[in-house]
């Protein structure tokens, strides 16, 4: 169950290695630097004083306070800066809980209210259609596909250039892998049965089921069951087996269909950039570098949630019906997300970019999942022996 998945499991043994290496390395530059340089006075407006004094950032993010995976790995991300900082910097971390906001993460790093957040970029489109395109797109690259491009495609390079003028820093914050396509009260035998269809789903494939006559709308994570239950909405999609079970959805939408809008949807790490502009170098590189190495714990978490629950929705929830969408709503879908992306790439030239950018690596990524992960798994379906 997804309640087995406490910090420990976050935090594997390799994390906790490269915790006491990297801590190591920081104390063995740390040493260095006072004994050969005059370091920079550390922190953020509240942080005035020498090295020695211990940075507090202030942290929020856009889940309920300890919800599994995506807030726990943000607690996670807490003591790991903690560790690897020696105890030098601490988080104050706030969850959606305490301030209320779930969407509000945008701009309380914009602002400068709070230094760090933790949230989907897809989130927040309204306040700049380019956000859209740094969380997972439909049709798109799967996580690792993705991952690659965000760290050697320029996809992080180009994310920051659209965060720049929020006045944003970005690091990737852990991957959700394949997402489900969303629980249905109704099943969806074709694509008229998306007409007027009013569903939870955030992003560009809410924009993409619009496209073909459905009602998107978005809904934070603590008022999804309500909504499906009381009828607000007729569907809606959340992640994957690993989170969505313990959300209860199928005793309210029995059909459960697999995924296309969001194949591999990233969290993202804001950085205030004055907050970070205040900061010495060494404290910038914890935060970084404890960010990237929670992203994989998270990614890696989801996966084994997902692993987990699916194997109790199939032994134990017999009622629970798991369908792939017919053929003709995936080409319907497939044609408004094409006519979408034509659109964008209209709007503006940023936007143009990195269509292209995304495209031109979903190119080549898929060429070597064809060959690599695609062509074993077929190989293994077709062996004659178990
Ligand atoms: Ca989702």
């Amino acid at each position: 169950m997804i309640q087995n998945f406490k910090r420990k499991t976050l935090i594997s043994n390799m994390a906790t290695l490269r915790v006491v290496l990297f801590t190591g390395f920081l104390l063995l530059v740390l040493s260095a630097c006072s004994q050969d340089c005059d370091c920079e006075t550390p922190g953020a407006a509240s942080n005035q004083g020498n090295t020695s004094e211990k940075i507090t950032l202030r942290l929020a993010h856009g889940w309920p306070k300890g919800y599994p995976i995506f807030g726990e790995s943000v607690d996670d991300y807490a003591e790991l800066v903690s560790a690897m900082s020696d105890g030098r910097i601490e988080l104050k971390v706030d969850s959606a809980t305490k301030h209320k906001s779930a969407f509000g993460i945008f701009d309380f790093v914009k602002s400068g209210q709070y230094d760090i957040g933790q949230t989907a970029s897809y989130y927040y489109g309204g306040k700049d259609p380019d956000a859209l395109f740094f969380s997972s797109m439909p049709f798109s690259m799967t996580a690792a596909e993705q991952t690659a491009w965000f760290y050697h495609g320029g996809g992080l390079e180009l994310a920051n250039k659209v965060y720049e003028k929020h006045n944003i820093q970005l690091m990737l914050g852990g991957n959700t892998g394949m997402q489900m396509g969303g629980w249905f009260r109704k099943e969806i035998n074709s694509i008229e049965d998306l007409d007027g269809l009013k569903m939870r789903i955030p992003g560009f494939g809410g924009k993409v089921i619009a496209g073909v006559g459905a009602q998107p709308t978005n809904i934070p994570a603590g008022e999804l069951y309500q909504a499906l239950e009381r009828g607000t909405i007729d569907a809606l999609e959340w992640v994957g087996p690993g989170l969505d079970l313990r959300m209860g959805f199928h005793k309210v939408a029995p059909y459960y269909y697999t995924g296309w809008h969001e194949p591999g949807t990233e969290l993202l790490y804001f950085f205030n950039k004055d907050s970070m502009a205040k900061l010495p170098e060494w404290a910038k590189a914890v935060l970084m570098n404890a960010a990237r190495l929670t992203a994989y714990n998270m990614s890696t978490a989801t996966f084994a949630a997902n692993t987990d629950n699916l194997e109790i929705m199939q032994d134990q929830f017999p009622e629970l019906k798991i369908r792939k969408f017919p053929v003709d709503v995936i080409t319907a879908l497939k044609a408004s997300n094409d006519r979408l992306l034509e659109e964008e790439m209209a709007r503006s030239d940023i936007a143009k970019e990195i269509i292209e950018s995304r495209a031109a690596y979903l190119k080549k990524a898929r060429d070597w999942t064809e060959v690599g992960v695609k062509a074993y798994l077929d190989s293994m379906s077709e062996s004659t022996v178990d």
